[in-house]
């Protein structure tokens, strides 16, 4: 089995002119969570998100092992309020093939 990170599209969710959309991150062997967070480092600091952008890790199991997280991209719920998520999943994927990672989505964010 190779390394493999895929992360599966579990919906948005609207609030105060914000969009968040949450995607679940599945990890197969080989990448831990460091990796994960250097790629979400790399990915900001590359793609241009523009300014109302956050983007944050979200454990959804704690206590229990392995852990899980889930991955929430926040942009505001204008024209094209998807772009930013859109762009970090962009820059994710090449970085993850930059990494000899393999990359996968499940679903679709609601907005494309
Ligand atoms: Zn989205």
């Amino acid at each position: 089995m190779g390394d493999e990170l895929e992360i599966e599209y579990c919906g948005y969710e609207a609030r105060n002119n914000q969009t968040i959309c949450t995607w679940e991150i599945k990890l197969a062997s080989g990448v831990d969570w460091n990796d994960l967070d250097s790629l979400k480092e790399w990915t900001e600091n590359k793609v241009n998100l523009g300014q109302y952008v956050g983007i944050w890790f979200k454990r959804i199991n704690k206590g229990q092992f392995p852990p899980k997280y889930n991955l929430n991209i926040r942009g505001i719920g204008e024209d094209g309020r998807c772009a930013f998520c859109r762009r970090f999943r962009t820059g994710l994927k090449k970085k993850t093939k930059d990494n000899a990672l393999s990359y996968s989505e499940i679903g679709k964010c609601d907005f494309e």
